[in-house]
C-alpha cells in the first residue's frame, strides 16, 4: 500500500472546473503569468517529492520522535535531509515576493501544495509551515532592513520561523501575558520571559531560527491593548548578514504529546535576548493576526489532510479485506469471503471521508482565491475578498479540523481492530490529526470568533456576500433537487441567524451557547454549496460527452451521497443551536459534581 497518492487529478478539477483559476489568475496582474501548464508542472513535481520523500518518513518520524539534550533538538531520522532538498529546490520562496527572492506564485498554489506536504506528513510540515507565516508577517509590517535581514533567509528556506504566543497561564487569553521587553541603547529590546508550545521552536534543519514573539514593552497599557511584536533570532546577525554570536534564547525542554511526535514542541526561555520591534508599539496583537490567518488557513488545511490520507488507507484495506458476505447476495464468489467495500456501513464511512476530503478542498481552494484578490492589491476588490475571508476562515479552520477528526477516527473504524494497532497508521493519523482543533485558537474559540465578534457584530452584513452567491447559483441552477435542498438550508442559515442574534439580545451567554453549533451548521452549508456547484459542473461534463466519465459520475455520486447523509445534519444543529442557554447555564459550577 503507497503511503500517500497525491490526487491530482481531484485537485485540478476543483481548481480549473470548479473554479476556473486559470482564468481568475489571468484576472490578476499579479499573477496572470501562471497558467494551468506552469501549475501542474510544479504540482507534479512536489506529489513526486511529498510521496516519495516525505511520506516514507511519516510513520518512522511518529516512532521516533523528536530528542531533546542540553537546549538542541535532534528531529527524527531523513528530517534534515528532507528539509535540505525541499530548500535545494526552492519550494520555500514559491509564493513569496520577488523582491526578497521569491518565486511571485498565487498564494491558492501555494495552499494546493502545503495540502500536499502536510497530507504526506504533517509533521514535517509543520517545519516550513510555521516559516510560511513568519515571512507573510516581516513582509507586512516589518522595515526594509528587517526585509532584508531576515525575510530573504526565510524565503530561501535557510533560516525557519516560529509563532511565539502562548505563555504557561495564558493561551487563548493573550492579554494576560506577561513577557517583558525592556528597550536597549541601541534601538533594540531585551526580551525575557517563557514561552511555550512553541512549534519549530528548536531543531537541526535550519541553521537559523527567527522568533516572531509577543511582549509587553515597559508602561505598556494591561490587556491586549499593552502588546507589542518583535523578532529574536536564535542567532544575533552580523552587518554583513553572517551568523554572529548565539541570543539568549534557549529551548528549555519540549513537549511528549498524543501526536505530531516528530514536530517539535518547545518551551521557549527568552533571557535578555535581542529583539526588534515588528510594527508599531503596543499593536503587536493587530500585526500578528496576518501570522494568526495564514496559520489558521493553514491549519484548516490539516483537516482536510488527515481526512484524506484517512481516506485513501481505508479505501486501499476495504477493497482487499474479506469479511463476511454482501447482504445482497455473494460478489466475491472465487473468494471465501467478499470485500468490506460492499457492506453499507462500509461505504457510509468512506463516502463521509472522501465527502468531507474533496469538499474541504474545495472550500480551501475557493478560501485561496480570496488570499489571491488580496494579495493581488486591488483595493477594492481587496477589500471584497478580505470581508469574505474573515467570514469564511473561522468556518474553514473549526469545521474543517472537526470533520478531519471524525474522516480519520472513520479510517481507524474502517480497519477494525487492524486500525487501532500502529502498523497501518489509522491510530496516528487519528493522533497527529487531534490538535488541529486545538492550536490556532480552539473549535469553541473560532466559533466565538465567527458568530459573535463577526455575523453578530456586523449585524450579519459580513456572511451576506457568499449568502447572496449561493442564492444566486441556486436561481439559476433551479429544477435540480440538490439545489433546493441547498436553497432552503441557505435561507435557514439566515434565519437562524436572526434568531440566534435576537436572543443574544437579551442575553450575552445565549452567544457562546449557540456558537459551536452555529458554526457546524455553517460548514455543512458552505460544504453543501461547493457539492451543489461540482454535480453540476460534473454533470455537465457528462453531459457533454468530455470522457472520464468515472470520475464525473462519481463526483455526481458523491454529491448525492452528501446532500443526502450529511447536510440532515443541519436539522439538529438547528434545533440545538436555537435551545437556549439555559440548560447549559442553571447548573451552580458545585453542582456540577453531584
Ligand atoms: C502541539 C502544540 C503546538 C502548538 N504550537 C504553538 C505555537 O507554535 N505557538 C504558540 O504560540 N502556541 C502554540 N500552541 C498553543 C495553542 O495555540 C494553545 O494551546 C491554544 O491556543 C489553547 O490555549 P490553552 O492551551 O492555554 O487553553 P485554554 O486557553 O486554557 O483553554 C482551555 C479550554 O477552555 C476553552 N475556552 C477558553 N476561553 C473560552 C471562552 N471565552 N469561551 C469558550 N471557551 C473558552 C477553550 O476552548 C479550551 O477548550 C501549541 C499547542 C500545542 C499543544
Amino acid at each position: 500500500m503507497a503511503e500517500y497518492k497525491t490526487p491530482l487529478r481531484d485537485m485540478q478539477f476543483t481548481m480549473y472546473e470548479l473554479l476556473d483559476y486559470e482564468q481568475h489568475w489571468q484576472s490578476l496582474p499579479k499573477f496572470e503569468e501562471t497558467g494551468a501548464d506552469i501549475a501542474n508542472a510544479i504540482m507534479e513535481e512536489n506529489a513526486k517529492f511529498c510521496e516519495n520523500v516525505l511520506a516514507p518518513l511519516n510513520q518512522s518520524g511518529d516512532a521516533e520522535g523528536c530528542q531533546w539534550n542540553d537546549g538542541e533538538v535532534t528531529t527524527p531520522k531523513g528530517f534534515k535531509e528532507a528539509y535540505q532538498q525541499f530548500v535545494e529546490a526552492g519550494w520555500p520562496s514559491m509564493t513569496h515576493s520577488p523582491d526578497h527572492g521569491g518565486q511571485g506564485l498565487p498564494p491558492s498554489l501555494g495552499l494546493i501544495l502545503n495540502e500536499m506536504v502536510g497530507t504526506a506528513n504533517w509533521s514535517w510540515g509543520m517545519y516550513p509551515g510555521l516559516s510560511h507565516g513568519a515571512m507573510n508577517t516581516i513582509e507586512e509590517h516589518g522595515t526594509d532592513e528587517q526585509k532584508e535581514v531576515y525575510l530573504t533567509k526565510l524565503v530561501s528556506g535557510e533560516w525557519t520561523g516560529t509563532m511565539c504566543l502562548t505563555e504557561p497561564h495564558c493561551g487563548t487569553d493573550l492579554g494576560m501575558l506577561r513577557t517583558k521587553a525592556e528597550p536597549n541603547a541601541d534601538g533594540s529590546y531585551a526580551i525575557s520571559g517563557t514561552k511555550i508550545f512553541i512549534s519549530a521552536g528548536e531543531h537541526d534543519m535550519a541553521e537559523n531560527i527567527v522568533h516572531i514573539v509577543l511582549a509587553r514593552l515597559p508602561d505598556a497599557p494591561e490587556g491586549t491593548k499593552g502588546i507589542s511584536l518583535f523578532i529574536v533570532p536564535k542567532f544575533n546577525v552580523a552587518e554583513d548578514g553572517s551568523i554572529a554570536e548565539r541570543n539568549g534564547v534557549v529551548c528549555g525542554s519540549i513537549e511528549h504529546k498524543m501526536g505530531i511526535k516528530a514536530s517539535a514542541t518547545c518551551v521557549m526561555n527568552f533571557d535578555g535576548a535581542k529583539g526588534f520591534l515588528i510594527g508599531p508599539p503596543n499593536r503587536g496583537l493587530n500585526c500578528m493576526f496576518t501570522f494568526m490567518n495564514t496559520a489558521r488557513l493553514g491549519t484548516a488545511l490539516q483537516g482536510v489532510a488527515h481526512a484524506e490520507l484517512g481516506f485513501q488507507k481505508s479505501l486501499d484495506y476495504a477493497r482487499d479485506r474479506l469479511q463476511m458476505r454482501s447482504l445482497s447476495g455473494v460478489k466475491n464468489p472465487d473468494g471465501p469471503a467478499d470485500p468490506i467495500i460492499v457492506h453499507p456501513d462500509v461505504r457510509r464511512m468512506l463516502l463521509t471521508q472522501k465527502s468531507f476530503a474533496e469538499g474541504g478542498r474545495m472550500l480551501m481552494a475557493y478560501c485561496g482565491k480570496l488570499v489571491d484578490v488580496i494579495s493581488n492589491g486591488d483595493e477594492e476588490s481587496a477589500k471584497e475578498a478580505d470581508g469574505k475571508l474573515a467570514f469564511l476562515t473561522p468556518i474553514a479552520k473549526a469545521f474543517l479540523t472537526e470533520v478531519g477528526f471524525e474522516s480519520a477516527n472513520h479510517g481507524v473504524q474502517c480497519f477494525g481492530g487492524h486500525g487501532f494497532i500502529s502498523e497501518w497508521g489509522a491510530e496516528q493519523n487519528v493522533r497527529d490529526c487531534r490538535i488541529s482543533m486545538l492550536y490556532e485558537g480552539t473549535t469553541g474559540i473560532q466559533a466565538l470568533d465567527l458568530l459573535g465578534r463577526k455575523v453578530l457584530m456586523t449585524q450579519g452584513e459580513i456572511m451576506k456576500p457568499f449568502t447572496k452567491e449561493i442564492h444566486k447559483f441556486c436561481q439559476a441552477n433551479e429544477g435540480n433537487p440538490l439545489i433546493a435542498k441547498l436553497a432552503e438550508a441557505n435561507k435557514q442559515w439566515g434565519d437562524l441567524t436572526m434568531k440566534v442574534g435576537m436572543a443574544a439580545m437579551e442575553n450575552p451567554d445565549e452567544v457562546g451557547a449557540a456558537s459551536v453549533d452555529y458554526l457546524m451548521f455553517s460548514g455543512y452549508v458552505a460544504l453543501a454549496y461547493f457539492w451543489a456547484l461540482a454535480a453540476v459542473k460534473a454533470q455537465a461534463a457528462l453531459d457533454e460527452g468530455q470522457g472520464d466519465a468515472a470520475f464525473y459520475t462519481a463526483k455526481v455520486q458523491t454529491a448525492k451521497f452528501y446532500f443526502a447523509r450529511i447536510l440532515p445534519r443541519t436539522e439538529s444543529l438547528a434545533t440545538t443551536m436555537t435551545s437556549g442557554a439555559d440548560s447549559l447555564m442553571d447548573m451552580d459550577a458545585e453542582s456540577f459534581a453531584f
